[in-house]
Parts: C-alpha cells; structure tokens; sequence
C-alpha cells in the first residue's frame, strides 16, 4: 500500500480519495474546501491543511480538478516544489491537451514521471469505482500509475504519449455530443413523420442509426431502457460539462487544422442550451430545445 496524495476532492475526487482509502492506502488529501475535506475524512483519508502537507513523503500524486489553469497552478506551486520526484503523477482532471503536454513536458524535465489520465464515467462511477481510464504517458509511466488507477475504475487503458489521455478524452466526448444531438433531432423528425417513438427505437437500435446515445439512452421519456429522461433529465452526465468537452475539443482541433463541422455545431447546440440555463440537466435534454424550436 501507497502514501498518496489526493488533490481535489470534488463531486468525482470525492469518491475517488475514498475507494483509494477503501483499497487501504495511505491517502492524505487536500481541497481548497473544508466541506469536501470533511467528507474525505469521513471516507477514512488524512485531511491535509496544504496541498504542501498532503504532498510531503507522497509515492503517487493524483489530481481531479475543474480545469488546466488549476492543474497547472497546483502543478507549479506546489507539486514540483514538494513531491518527492520518485512520485508517480497522475492528473485525472478532464483538460486541454495542449495544457497536458505542456505539465507533462515541465514535469519530466524535473524528473518526474507524469500521466495524464482523464476519466469516463460520472458521479456514480466515481462512488462505485468503476470508472474508465484513458491514459496519456510512456510505458513505464502507465505501468506505474496502472494499479492506482485499478483501484478507481473497472478500466485501464494506455492510450499513448502523454496528451493522448485528454485527446481521447474529449475526441470520445465530441462523438458522444454529436451522436446525441444526431438522436434526438431523429427521435422529433420521426414523431412528426407519424412513427411512434418507442417503435422508432425498436427499429434503429437494432438498424445502422444505432449508437450509445439511441441504445443505451434514449432522450425521450419512456423509451427504451430507463435514462435520465425518465427522470426529468436529472442526474446523468451535465450538459455544462458536456459543453466543456466540445468548447476542449473545439480547441484542440483549431490546434490541430482539423475539420469538426459536426463537433462545431453540436457545440453551438450546447452553448444554447447552457445560456437557457440548462446547464445542470442531462445533456439528451437538448431535445426539449429541439422541439421547442418550431
Ligand atoms: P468539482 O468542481 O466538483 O470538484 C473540483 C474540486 O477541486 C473542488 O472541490 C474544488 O474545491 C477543488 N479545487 C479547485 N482548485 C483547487 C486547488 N487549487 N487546490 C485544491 N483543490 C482545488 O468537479 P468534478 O465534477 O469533481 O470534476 C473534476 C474533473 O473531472 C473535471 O475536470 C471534470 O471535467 C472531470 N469529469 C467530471 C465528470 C462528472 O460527471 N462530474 C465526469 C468525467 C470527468
């Protein structure tokens, strides 16, 4: 068993920290709030009063923080000037890539060993441990930072160099943001076309217009298997984090000189739907605003 810093402890560190903990880790942990750092004691890890204290003596370093400015700050202020280098660092923080290149490459020239390993699977995952992981760093990297991340999620994979974690990340989330818009507007054309949409499901779950956004959750209510529009588009995976990836993914392909015309507008779509304030619905609730635009 490691000792391990935990650096952000939020809706998805949180649970994190303590199935760490759960696995019998030393895990000293740190949050900017004491909320949080009331709950990761609770959960059985050492609350830290610094990021300095939780890092002192660490063997493993991870990160679970909103953005790259974040990561980067707690990176260049406290994790290079503390953290033993023999540390392996693991950043789970969905980020820009070119951020993570960029830690990664400031890192190793201090000798670190670095990772960046941004996660699939919300809040329930996190809790449950069983969330997917996507990582970006050498061979060895990924070797050392596997058997942490094991005890987190149900899924390890080693994606490439580092920056390949959050390229897959948020090239995987593009996809997802474009297959859910595409679903959708298909579920409203067919209702007005006279199908009625549990049979449209019956047949394009099981025909080429399949995808895990019609299978697996469908956005209309009581259609296919019980989703979030069940549930008045509650719970689920947020449609403000979902504008995060693709605002990520829009970047990253400018970076890039891709061409993303479709990733463009189903970003367009949820930068519409989070100004109407819907940012903490479910992101199949983009429908209603499909619907509701005669
Ligand atoms: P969150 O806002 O709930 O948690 C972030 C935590 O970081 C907060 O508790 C905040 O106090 C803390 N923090 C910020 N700056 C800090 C600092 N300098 N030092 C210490 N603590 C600091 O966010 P979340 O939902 O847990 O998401 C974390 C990351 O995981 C994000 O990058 C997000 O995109 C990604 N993600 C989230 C989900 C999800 O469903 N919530 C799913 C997949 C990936």
């Amino acid at each position: 068993m490691a000792r391990i810093a935990f650096i952000g402890l939020g809706n998805m560190g949180g649970g994190m920290a303590a199935n760490l903990a759960k696995k019998g880790h030393d895990v000293r942990a740190f949050d900017l709030s004491a909320g949080a750092l009331d709950r990761a004691k609770a959960a059985g890890c050492l609350a830290a009063g610094t990021a300095v204290e939780a890092l002192d003596g660490a063997e493993a370093v991870v990160t679970m923080l909103p953005a790259g400015t974040h990561v980067e700050s707690v990176y260049t202020d406290a994790v290079f000037a503390t953290a033993p280098t023999s540390a392996i660092l693991i950043d789970c923080s969905t980020i820009d890539v070119a951020t993570a290149k960029r830690i990664a490459e400031a890192a190793q020239a201090k000798g670190f060993t670095p990772v960046d390993a941004p996660v699939s699977g919300g809040i329930g995952a996190a809790n449950a441990g069983t969330l997917t992981f996507m990582v970006g760093g050498s061979a060895e990297a990924f070797d050392r930072a596997q058997p942490f991340l094991a005890d987190m999620g149900k899924a390890v994979i080693h994606a490439g160099a580092n920056g390949s974690g959050q390229a897959a990340k948020i090239v995987n989330n593009m996809l997802l943001g474009v297959t859910m818009a595409g679903t959708c507007e298909a579920f409203l054309l067919a209702q007005k076309l006279g199908l009625d949409p549990q049979k449209f499901f019956d047949i394009s779950s099981v025909s080429s217009g399949q995808s895990w956004s019609m299978t697996t959750y469908a956005p209309l209510p009581g259609v296919g298997p019980d989703t979030p529009a069940d549930h008045d588009y509650q719970g689920g995976f947020a449609a403000a984090l979902m504008l995060k990836d693709l605002r990520l993914a829009m970047q990253a392909a400018t970076d890039a000189d891709a061409q993303t015309p479709m990733g463009a507008k189903a970003a367009e779509l949820y930068e519409r739907f989070n100004a109407d304030g819907q940012g903490g619905k479910d992101f199949s609730g983009i429908i209603r605003m499909l619907d509701a635009a005669e």
